[in-house]
């Protein structure tokens, strides 16, 4: 077990008790739907929820992989919900969305990785909100055919998400079962299908990477022709998993934040407090309005 370090002053999270907070777990409960944002304990869910922002976890709530940093359970997942679909559309257009980000467990357990399932969920929101854009956080289909990716892409979904989580060196120890470069040919094959997409990625630091492992990876995401970037800090959701290294500072990200916009990316968010799907929304639509 890895002790949980105490949180520095600048990791301060409002306690979620709005009305607007309580109106989103309502039209979750009521939907059936799982989000990551409870699911990984995310210290945002207070912001986030109380604007209706929740970002929806589909496929279920265990995932076929383990990684150290992830507070989602592992084992063997259900059958897949052909309901689901649905369900979020609907929620999307009851918490009135202009942007959602949707994600899901890894299924490493079905041939096409869940992507066909993934593809339906897009469908079925953009019938039902043809205004919302949506963003997906995809797994890596790793193991399965070219198709499984191809099926994603071509239900067009405005922002195509897939985060690298952590430098290259600390793969084996943080995210096992997935591949660096696998992860960054995937962000690039998006692109190669779809030039008009736009890819995003992120990493979580404070796990023990250095400064210039965060810059190659940096290189790597723009020589894949990525086009927006998030870096947040890691926190360990319990002793059982990684250990937080270090606490990166504001001053850190902001470096970062600058470095990056320097190597050509449209849209950056790095800050402690920086999650995937953290102002997503308002990101990409002021990206859309410049
Ligand atoms: Fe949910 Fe993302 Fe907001 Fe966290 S940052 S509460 S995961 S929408
Ligand atoms: Fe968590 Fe995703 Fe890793 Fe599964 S693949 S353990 S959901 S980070």
């Amino acid at each position: 077990d890895a002790p949980i370090l105490r949180k520095p002053d600048w990791i301060r999270v409002k306690a979620p008790t709005s009305a607007g907070y309580r109106e989103t777990a309502r039209i979750m409960r009521e939907n059936k739907l799982v989000t990551v944002c409870e699911e990984a304990g995310c210290p945002n869910v207070g912001e986030c929820w109380s604007q209706g922002h929740a970002t929806m976890m589909i496929m279920g709530e265990i995932c076929t992989r383990g990684c150290t940093f992830c507070n989602v359970a592992t084992g063997r997942p259900d059958a897949l919900d052909v309901f689901e679909p649905g369900r979020v559309a609907v929620a999307v257009e009851k918490l009135g969305l202009k942007h959602v980000v949707i994600t899901s467990v890894d299924r490493d357990d079905l041939e096409d990785g869940g992507a066909e399932h993934i593809a339906q969920t897009i469908r079925a929101v953009r019938r039902k909100n043809s205004e919302t854009t949506i963003e997906v956080l995809t797994p890596d289909f790793l193991k399965c055919p070219a198709s499984a990716l191809e099926t994603v892409v071509e239900a067009k979904p405005d922002v195509f998400n897939h985060n690298l989580e952590t430098v290259p060196g600390l793969y084996p120890e943080v995210r096992p079962g997935a591949r660096y470069f696998h992860s960054l040919r995937l962000l690039q094959k998006v692109k190669e299908l779809d030039p008009s997409m736009f890819t995003k990625s992120g990493i979580m630091v404070g796990l023990g990477e250095n400064r210039q492992a965060v810059h190659q990876v940096m290189d790597d995401m723009r020589a894949a022709d990525v086009d927006f970037l998030t870096i947040g800090q890691y926190l360990q959701p319990t002793k059982k998993h990684h250990a937080v290294d270090r606490f990166v500072t504001p001053e850190e990200f902001a470096a970062y934040e600058k470095a990056a916009y320097g190597k050509g990316f449209l849209m950056v968010s790095a800050t402690p407090l920086t999650r995937s799907s953290y102002h997503a929304g308002d990101d990409f639509a002021r990206l859309r309005a410049a």
